[in-house]
C-alpha cells in the first residue's frame, strides 16, 4: 500500500481554526451564504477548467461545464458538485486545510463581533470554503483533477481533518454537507432555487438541481454582463455587483457599456459605497476582472485601471485580446491602453454625473474614496483639470449647507479684486481654523480653502491653478498674500522695529531664515511662514517623518505682530539675554499654532514658566491704542 491510500488525520493551522470557529459563530444569522460561497467556488473551478482548456483542449472533452445541487432527503446532506478543475491530494491539503494567505491576520484584527459585517469581510479574505460549516457538522470533499488520484477530505470543523484516497473517477469536486439538525431547510427544493436566484443567477455555468430524478437549470446561465442592459434591473445590477465583490454592501452606482468597432468589449464598472479595508495599502491591485470573450483571465487587472482609481470594482471582456494574455503581456499592449483610456473616461463620466444628479451621494463617494481620487491630479496630469472639479473641500466660509464646497463655488463668490485662490494645510480642521495664519484673511474677509488629507500638501503643488486662478498658501511669505491683507499699520511698524527685527534674526540664527512685520496678524504675537519658493512647513515636517532628505526645505520666516503686548515687551527688551530667551519663546510658539515639534520641549516649558513667574512681579502693561 501506498502512502497516497493511507489516511492521515492531520490538524488545521492554527489561523485556520481561529478563522472557523469565528465564521462559524459570526455567521449565525446569515447562514444562506454558504451555498454562495460554495457554488462560487464551483463556478471558479469550471472557469479555471476553461481556462486550462485553452492550450489543453482535452481536458474539457465533450464536458459541458456544469455544477449540480443534490439534496438528500434520507441522508440528511447537501451536495454541491462540479466538473471543474479539481484537486489533487496536496491541493486539497493546502487549500483547504491551510490559510496561506497575508490577508488572514487582517481578517482576524477587523472582525467586529457585528454578524452583517463580518458576513461581508468573509469572502473578501477568501475563507469562503469554511462558510460550510455553518450549517454543516461534517463535511465530505471528494476531488480528482484530471491528471492526479482522487482525494477525500474531512472534518467536522474542530481541530483536525482526514485526508485519504477516494474512489472518484470523473474530474471534478463534490463537497457534501452534512446538514445540522436545524438546518434541514436547505435540503428544500423551493429554498435552493430561492437562494440560487438571489446570489447566483448571473453565474455564467448552469446550476442544476437534480431532486426526484429530475434536473432543472436554476439560473439564466448568460454572463451578466452580456445581457442587453434593458433588460436588466437595479437589483440585477446589485446582485451582480454582491456576486462580484463578495460583499454584502451595495454599489452607489454603475456603468455598463457595450463598445463595437476597432475595439470590441463589454464594460461594467461598479462605484462602491464603502471602502475595502486596504484602500490605502499602496500595493492594493485596482479591482476589475478580466474577461476574454466570456472566460475568465484573472482577477484585479491592474493595468485596465490607474491606481488612482483603484476603488472601482468590475468587469471588463474583450473581444480582441489574445485567451493566453499573461500580466506582462497586459503591460505594453495598445489594445489595453485603449480600454484603460475608455475606463478612465466613463469612470470620471459617472462621478460627474454623480455630483451633478445627487450632490448627498457624491458627497458620501467623496469622503469614502476623494482621498484617492486627489492622488490622480498628482499621477495623471491628462486628467488634472477634470479631477480638480470634482474636488470638495472645506473652507473658511460659514457652515449649513456650503460646508464643502467645489473650486468652482470658490472661485465663483471671490470678489473681482482677489487674484489668487487661498487654501491653508494642516494636519486637522481645529488645527486648520485655529492658525494664526488665517488672521489677516478672516480681517479682510478672504475665503480660505482649509486642506487636511496628507496628500493635499501634494495636490496643491501639481494642481497650481484652477481657471486661470493660481493657488497660494495662506502660510506662505508669497506677494500675493501680503498684499491681499497688508495693513497700513503694518507697513508703519516696519520702521518702528527695525532694530528688534535685526536683534531677532540673530537671536534666532539658524532656526528662522529672517523676521518680519506680519501682514497677516491680529491676535497672536508671532507665526511661522514658509518663504516664497520653500516647501510648505507641513510637507517639511511630513517628509521628515518619512525619512526623506528635504533639499528645498529652506528656514521659515517669524512673523511679529507690533500690535502684541509680548511683542512690544520684546522691543522694550534691552536686555540680550533676556531678549533671547523671550525670541526663543516666541519662536516655540509660532512652531506649536503650526502643528510642529520642538526640539527641546523641556527648555520650553522653562521659559515659558519664567515668564509666567516675572509677569506675577510685574503684571504686564495694557497698552492702549
Ligand atoms: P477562495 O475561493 O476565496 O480562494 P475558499 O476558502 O473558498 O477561498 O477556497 C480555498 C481554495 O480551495 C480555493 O482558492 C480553491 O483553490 C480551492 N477550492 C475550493 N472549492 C473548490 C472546488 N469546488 N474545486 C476546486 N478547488 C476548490
Amino acid at each position: 500500500m501506498s502512502i497516497d491510500t493511507q489516511a492521515e488525520h492531520k490538524e488545521f493551522q492554527a489561523e485556520t481554526r481561529e478563522v472557523l470557529r469565528l465564521v462559524i459563530h459570526s455567521l449565525y444569522s446569515h447562514k444562506e451564504i454558504f451555498l454562495r460561497e460554495l457554488v462560487s467556488n464551483a463556478s471558479d473551478a469550471c472557469e479555471k477548467l476553461r481556462f486550462a482548456a485553452i492550450a489543453r483542449p482535452e481536458l474539457l472533452g465533450t464536458d459541458e461545464l456544469t455544477i449540480r445541487l443534490i439534496p438528500d432527503a434520507a441522508a440528511a446532506t447537501l451536495t454541491i458538485a462540479d466538473n471543474g478543475i479539481g484537486m489533487s491530494r496536496e491541493e486539497a491539503v493546502e487549500n483547504l486545510g491551510t490559510i496561506a494567505r497575508s490577508g488572514t491576520r487582517r481578517f482576524l484584527e477587523t472582525l467586529s463581533g457585528d454578524a452583517a459585517r463580518d458576513a461581508q469581510l468573509i469572502g473578501q479574505f477568501g475563507v469562503g470554503f469554511y462558510s460550510a460549516f455553518i450549517v454543516a457538522d461534517r463535511v465530505t470533499v471528494q476531488s480528482k483533477r484530471a491528471d492526479a488520484e482522487a482525494v477525500r477530505w474531512e472534518s467536522d470543523g474542530g481541530g483536525t481533518y482526514e485526508v485519504s484516497a477516494s474512489e472518484k473517477t470523473q474530474r471534478g469536486s463534490e463537497v457534501i454537507l452534512h446538514l445540522r439538525d436545524e438546518d434541514k431547510e436547505f435540503l428544500e427544493p423551493e429554498r435552493l432555487r430561492q437562494l440560487v436566484r438571489r446570489y447566483s443567477d448571473h453565474l455564467a455555468i448552469p446550476i442544476v438541481l437534480e431532486y426526484d430524478g429530475k434536473s432543472e437549470t436554476l439560473n439564466q446561465a448568460k454572463a451578466f454582463w452580456t445581457r442587453p442592459k434593458g433588460e436588466l434591473s437595479d437589483g440585477d445590477y446589485q446582485g451582480f455587483y454582491k456576486h462580484l465583490t463578495h460583499e454584502e454592501g451595495e454599489a452607489r452606482a454603475w456603468a455598463h457599456n457595450k463598445v463595437e468597432g476597432s475595439l470590441e468589449y463589454t464594460s461594467l464598472l461598479y462605484l462602491p459605497k464603502s471602502a475595502p479595508y486596504d484602500l490605502f495599502d499602496r500595493e492594493r491591485r485596482a479591482g476589475v476582472q478580466l474577461y476574454v470573450k466570456r472566460v475568465f483571465i484573472m482577477d484585479k487587472a491592474a493595468e485596465l485601471l490607474p491606481p488612482w482609481l483603484r476603488f472601482m470594482r468590475g468587469v471588463v471582456d474583450s473581444a480582441d485580446l489574445p485567451l493566453n494574455v499573461s500580466r506582462e503581456l497586459l503591460q505594453n499592449n495598445r489594445t489595453v491602453e485603449k480600454i484603460r483610456a475608455a475606463l478612465i473616461k466613463r469612470t470620471l463620466d459617472l462621478l460627474e454625473e454623480l455630483a451633478g444628479n445627487d450632490a448627498e451621494g457624491y458627497l458620501q463617494f467623496y469622503q469614502t474614496f476623494g482621498a484617492v481620487l486627489k492622488e490622480g491630479i498628482i499621477e495623471d496630469p491628462a486628467q488634472r483639470t477634470r479631477i480638480a472639479k470634482l474636488l470638495r473641500l472645506r473652507s473658511t466660509a460659514e457652515g449649513g449647507a456650503s460646508a464643502w464646497i467645489s473650486l468652482a463655488d470658490y472661485v465663483g463668490r471671490m470678489p473681482a479684486d482677489q487674484k489668487a485662490i487661498y487654501y491653508l494645510t494642516a494636519d486637522s480642521e481645529t488645527a486648520a481654523r485655529g492658525s494664526p495664519h488665517l488672521e489677516g484673511f478672516r480681517a479682510k474677509g478672504i475665503e480660505v480653502l482649509l486642506l487636511t488629507d496628507r496628500i493635499d500638501e501634494w495636490v496643491v503643488n501639481h494642481l497650481h491653478e484652477y481657471e486661470g486662478k493660481s493657488l497660494v498658501s495662506a502660510a506662505s511669505a508669497a506677494a500675493e498674500v501680503t498684499s491681499a491683507i497688508q495693513t497700513p499699520e503694518a507697513v508703519a511698524a516696519e520702521t518702528a522695529f527695525q532694530a528688534t527685527l535685526e536683534r531677532l534674526g540673530k537671536a534666532l540664527e539658524g532656526s528662522i531664515e529672517s523676521a518680519r512685520v506680519s501682514p497677516r496678524l491680529t491676535d497672536s504675537p508671532t507665526c511661522l511662514v514658509a518663504g516664497e519658493f520653500g516647501l510648505s512647513l507641513r510637507m517639511n515636517r511630513m517628509l521628515k517623518q518619512a525619512g526623506q532628505d528635504t533639499p528645498f526645505a529652506g528656514r521659515p520666516i517669524l512673523e511679529i505682530n507690533p500690535k502684541h503686548p509680548l511683542v512690544q515687551r520684546l522691543k522694550d527688551t534691552a536686555d540680550t539675554e533676556a531678549f533671547g530667551s523671550l525670541a526663543r519663546v516666541l519662536f516655540e510658539q509660532a512652531l506649536l499654532a503650526e502643528g510642529g515639534e520642538l526640539e527641546d520641549p523641556a527648555g520650553f516649558v522653562r521659559r515659558v514658566n519664567q515668564l509666567i513667574v516675572e509677569g506675577l512681579a510685574d503684571p504686564p502693561r495694557i497698552i492702549v491704542g
